[in-house]
């Protein structure tokens, strides 16, 4: 992938909170619509290469180490195939959105699993070495449409968010498939799915902070009126062991925000999860200086500070600012964060501190 802005070779680029990417060496965003969709031989070799490792990650299920890992290479051969356009692997990339695979938040995984199928579904892809086989527009089209009914499988589970947006009608999407001339099952009727409780979403938010690949760094999650109350409720095995988000909290930083009177408290004890206004709702904020990531502990450090700690403007000054954007916003979304979100807005001159800055000020103005 050449980086359209400075003409560098990007290896591999910034994987931002909201599904873009962006070229390491100048921060220009490189859009997924901007893909060109192609098969050649390299990017088919990788796509295999991921096929392999996600088929022994599915056979290891029972040896969660060796799946962990085994999942992690699957998707990360794939990220590479899918940034060099292969469109198989542009559809497993948003499979492994729209099923959880990747942490990311339940509004941005389905946009970008939606961009994903999108993308192939809408393009005639270009084949560099065609292969032998004379089928050629046959092979694109059962392509294309294995990428159309992922698509409006997708549509179907629309989030609760995304009810109002016109472009994501199920029926008139499934009009303009069908007139490109893919082959789609037959309209099964079926009811729309909701989504699954916020709190348990949560609580796989978090446990995504022990991934070995790409682990989140920071978030905020909105738990509505009664949903922080069914999350305190979760306990980590059986009725009288600690609460689920206590054996979080344990390993990572949990603050709770007050959504009424933007109190906070650093959740630390079985007490610290109960006190609360059962009418209330919570923005929860967590902090994973201990997962694994590609930057050093100091500097998470230091954006851990820097969160903390807004050029001495008091406690969460910065988060209160995201948190404000939140409650404000049409669409309601979470923010799950990593590394590469602070990296994007980091220079030579510029510090982590001043870079973690930088971001908060993006989110706070959306
Ligand atoms: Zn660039």
């Amino acid at each position: 992938m050449i980086c359209s802005n400075c003409n560098k070779n990007i290896v591999k680029p910034l994987e931002l909170y909201n599904g873009d990417w962006a070229c390491p060496s100048c921060k220009a965003v490189v859009s997924i619509k901007s893909i060109a969709v192609k098969v050649n031989k390299e990017n088919d070799e990788t796509f295999k290469l991921s096929e392999l490792c996600y088929l022994r990650a599915l056979k290891s299920q029972k040896d969660a180490a060796l799946y962990e890992r085994e999942l992690g290479m699957a998707i990360e051969y794939c990220r590479t195939a899918a940034r060099m356009g292969n469109p198989k692997a542009l559809i497993r990339l948003g499979f492994y959105y729209e099923h959880g695979y990747i942490s990311a938040d339940i509004t941005e995984s389905f946009r970008i699993a939606y961009e994903y199928y999108k993308l192939v579904w809408s393009t005639m892809p270009e084949m560099e070495e065609r292969p032998a086989d004379r089928d050629y527009a046959e092979s694109c089209i059962k392509l294309r449409s294995a990428a159309a009914k992922h698509y409006l499988e997708l549509l179907k589970k629309l989030p609760e968010s995304f009810r109002h947006v016109g472009e994501l009608n199920y029926h008139d999407e499934r009009e303009k498939i069908i007139a490109l001339g893919l082959t789609i099952p037959d309209d099964d009727g079926a009811e729309r799915v909701v989504g699954e409780s916020r709190a348990l979403h949560v609580l796989s938010v978090l446990q995504t902070c022990f991934n070995k690949e790409r682990a989140p760094l920071f978030g905020i999650m909105r738990l509505g009126r009664g949903e922080y109350v069914e999350l305190s409720a979760i306990r980590a095995n059986g009725k009288h062991s600690d609460s689920k988000l206590l054996t979080f909290a344990r390993k990572m930083l949990i603050v709770l925000f007050d959504a009424d009177n933007g109190e906070f408290r650093t959740i630390k004890t079985e007490e610290d999860v109960n006190a609360i206004e059962p009418d209330s709702a919570y923005y929860l904020y967590f902090f994973n200086g201990g997962g694994s990531h590609g930057i050093s502990e100091s500097k998470c450090r230091r954006i851990a500070k820097t969160l903390r700690q807004n050029s001495g403007l008091g406690e969460y000054t910065g988060i209160k600012r995201i948190i404000d954007a939140m409650s404000g916003a049409a669409v309601q979304t979470d923010f799950v964060f990593s590394e590469d979100d602070v990296l994007m807005y980091k220079s030579r001159l510029e510090s982590f501190a001043h870079a973690t800055e930088d971001l908060i000020n993006k989110v706070a103005k959306q």
